[in-house]
């Protein structure tokens, strides 16, 4: 509407694509479980970010989301409070007894992974939502143990999850959530040839939506000097079936 049209030409949010859900302006607004809000509150985040205000919804909405905003906008949250969320609700209804995971998110760096993890223990905090971490420098037969345990999340590089995957039997095929980040830099470091020829499994859920990018593309854009496209992260949410 015209007053959507509005809103994200105030909050400089553009969007592609077809049917995008407006920008929310509250976390509060989301039916998500109280549990979920305090975390986001006691994460220090009172209100959404322009960038998480437009792919919150719309990742819920079950679009595969390529989304774009300068360092520091506020993208990690944007993909991780679907993920908690979505997950959570997963796991409260049918797949209570399953241990396998739902939603992966790989990153180019070690250090980002250990970050993305981290935050998203926060936000999942006291809700059925556990997390793995799968990267170098870090016995693999622990991470294994960790994943076989049961976790809702996996967060890795594409290195040692191919590892992992080659040498071991994890089951993936309940991921419904999938998510790139910075996903420029793994393009660059040749990992679009390796997804296709390493995840592309029976179920290719994962790679579908990697590679039908845009459905909806937001970008909070910037001050005209600085280069938006630098830092892109692109988060594939699947629809639940
Ligand atoms: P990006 O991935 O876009 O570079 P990050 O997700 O790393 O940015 O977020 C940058 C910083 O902003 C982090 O310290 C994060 O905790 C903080 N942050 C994220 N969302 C919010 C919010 N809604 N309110 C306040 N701080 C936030
Ligand atoms: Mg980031």
């Amino acid at each position: 509407s015209d007053q959507t049209e509005l809103l994200r030409s105030r909050l400089e949010i553009h969007v592609k694509g077809d049917l995008v859900p407006p920008p929310i302006l509250s976390f509060s607004s989301c039916n998500f479980p109280q549990k979920l809000l305090q975390n986001i509150e006691a994460a220090g985040f009172e209100m959404p970010t322009p960038v998480q205000m437009q792919a919150i919804p719309a990742a819920l909405s079950g679009k595969s989301l390529l989304v774009s905003a300068e360092t520091g906008s506020g993208k990690t949250a944007s993909f991780l409070v679907p993920i908690v969320y979505l997950c959570a609700n997963f796991r409260f209804e049918q797949f209570r007894d399953r241990k396998k995971p739902l939603a992966m998110v790989l990153t180019p760096t070690r250090e980002l992974c250990i970050q993305v993890e981290e935050q998203a223990k926060l936000l999942g905090k006291g809700l059925p939502f556990k997390t793995a971490l799968v990267v170098g420098g870090d016995a693999m037969a622990r991470q294994l143990h960790r994943i076989q345990q049961g976790v809702e999340l996996i967060v890795g590089t594409p290195g040692r999850l191919i590892d992992l995957l080659t040498k071991n039997d994890i089951q993936l095929d309940d991921v419904k959530i999938f998510g790139l980040d910075e996903v420029d830099c793994m393009f660059q470091r040749g990992f679009r040839d390796q997804c296709d020829k390493n995840l592309k499994t029976d179920d290719d859920i994962m790679m579908n939506g990697t590679h039908s990018v845009g459905e909806c593309s937001s970008s909070t854009s910037l001050s005209s000097q600085q280069d938006v496209e630098d830092d892109c992260m692109i988060a594939v949410v699947l629809s639940e079936e």
